[in-house]
């Protein structure tokens, strides 16, 4: 079986000790198609050692000749794009056409970072006495410890790896065991583009072990997560007790509120395709659709359609359009979600029982009427369901929206500019789209509130997460 060289400590590719490996699978086929070297403490050693290294020796690179690296890097992974999209859909699943998407889509990424790494400018504070110069600084905040999850394994990991080295820092990234092999060509570009040794590690290993050692490392000044509530939970009590800054970028149940002044037909459209796209394993994905009493039956009629008219399969056929999940514990959990939800008191309008065969399929699920007792109102489904459920009044829709810890993001439509600034001024999350989907780019800011995160990826909040400030004071 091949082993994967997963490893990249100070510039040298490795497969680990091999003391410990991972399986990766086709999740198409739920074959065993390779295995994966894990990171020994004595790794994680070198990691540290080399990324410190590494830090001072790239915050002394100016800010332009980083910028030139990473456009390097930007250019080097869109002509790379379309083997590291085959790589994303061979072991995570999504269709051909989306990890093309994600991969070309890195590229921007690294742009924009490259660009506002250029901009980080500090500011000249007036001083109350002639003669003295006050000047605010922005550092880089030293080498960060990123972790990075499986469900978009480029997408998620190149906003850390860009934001972190444009601003001057150093990073050791702990990739998905799952969807290792995109990753590691990731890092291959940035390498290739001339990110000296050190600067960016990459490491894959047992995942509370590897965040457990490099948090409580001094080496590290800063934390990069996104995954799942009680991980960030627990990552960011670590990160807490040893006084680490950090980034959570967590789960979310976001609401899709259908007012009845709308062209339902066209908003079932986008709904359910923002719904499936990678098999709703999306944090932003829409869970939780609220559609106005007067088009209710219609919007449920035509979201069915929509669904029904997707075509399963694996993701390598380029006819496919709603792929496997990404492992065999998201079919179980999608299949209790709709159990439960039916015990309650919900109806089936689509799916619902996962098929015979190989491979980690769920097929697109709607479900009406779902009472709110039901596991999959209040807990993140991450799956290919669809929950629709009635509303009357904005000030009850609103309320609903708002009843979950969760506040990542939330969609709205309706033709009534009354109706969509009281919606984007009253919904509690992070990120507010209505009446398109106008999220993640690169320049804007992603981030969650409540339960659903800390700080923000992308947009100038991305960059200054990775910056402390530095007061200088002068006379003469
Ligand atoms: P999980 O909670 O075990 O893992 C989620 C991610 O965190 C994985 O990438 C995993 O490798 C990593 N992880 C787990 N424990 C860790 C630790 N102690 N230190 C560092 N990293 C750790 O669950 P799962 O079954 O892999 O995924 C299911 C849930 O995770 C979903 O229901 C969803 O809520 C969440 N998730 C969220 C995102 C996101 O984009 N925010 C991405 C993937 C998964």
């Amino acid at each position: 079986m091949r082993v994967i060289e997963s490893l990249l400590i100070d510039g040298q590719w490795s497969a680990g000790g091999h003391e410990r490996q991972a399986d990766v699978f086709n999740p198409a086929t739920g074959e065993l198609i390779a295995r994966l070297g894990l990171a020994s403490s004595a790794d994680l050693d070198r990691a540290l050692a080399a990324a410190q290294r590494g830090f001072q020796a790239w915050r002394k690179v100016s800010a332009y000749e980083r910028s030139k690296v990473l456009r390097r890097a930007a250019d080097l992974v869109r002509e790379r794009s379309d083997e590291i999209a085959a790589l994303i859909t061979l072991e995570q699943g999504k269709p051909l056409a989306e990890a093309k998407m994600e991969a070309f889509g890195a590229g921007d990424h690294i742009d924009w970072y490259a660009e506002e790494g250029r901009r980080a400018y500090g500011r000249v504070i007036p001083p109350r006495a002639r003669g003295v110069r006050q000047v605010v600084l922005r550092e880089p905040i030293g080498p960060v410890a990123a972790f990075s999850p499986w469900n978009f394994p480029v997408s998620q990991l190149v906003r850390k790896i860009a934001g972190a080295l444009a601003a001057g820092c150093s990073i050791i990234a702990k990739g998905p065991e799952e969807s290792p092999s995109s990753c590691i060509e990731l890092c291959r570009a940035f390498q290739d583009a001339g990110v000296p040794p050190g600067v960016l590690n990459l490491v894959f290993g047992v995942p509370a072990e590897v965040s457990d050692y490099l948090i409580r490392s001094e080496v590290i000044r800063k934390v990069s997560f996104t995954g799942s509530v009680p991980v960030g939970r627990a990552l960011g009590a670590l990160a807490g007790r040893y006084l680490k800054r950090c980034t959570l970028e967590l789960g979310g149940h976001a609401p899709f509120i259908v007012c009845d002044d709308v062209d339902v037909e066209a908003v079932a459209a986008l709904g359910a395709g923002l719904k499936f796209r990678n098999g709703g394993q999306i944090c932003a994905s829409p869970t939780r659709f609220y559609v106005q009493d007067a088009v209710h039956d219609q919007f449920v009629a035509a979201f069915c359609r929509a669904g029904a008219g997707l075509k399963m399969g694996d993701g390598q056929d380029p006819s496919s359009q709603l792929g496997p999940l990404a492992n065999p514990r998201r079919v179980a959990a999608i299949q209790e979600y709709v159990d439960d939800a039916l015990a309650v008191g919900a109806q089936l309008a689509l799916g619902g029982q996962r098929g015979e065969g190989e491979g980690f399929f769920y097929p697109a699920t709607v479900l009406t009427g779902v009472p709110e007792n039901a596991r999959v109102m209040s807990e993140e489904p991450f799956g290919p369901i669809a929950s629709i459920v009635r509303f009357s009044t904005l000030e009850e829709v609103i309320d609903k929206a708002n009843s979950l810890p969760f506040g990542l993001a939330a969609f709205a439509f309706t033709r009534s500019i009354q109706r969509a600034t009281l919606l984007a001024d009253e919904l509690e999350s992070g990120m507010v789209s209505i009446n398109h989907f106008g999220l993640a780019a690169p320049e804007t800011p992603f981030g969650g509130v409540k339960d659903s995160g800390y700080g923000s990826e992308g947009g100038s909040e991305g960059l200054d997460a990775y910056f402390t400030t530095k007061f200088v004071s002068q006379v003469g």
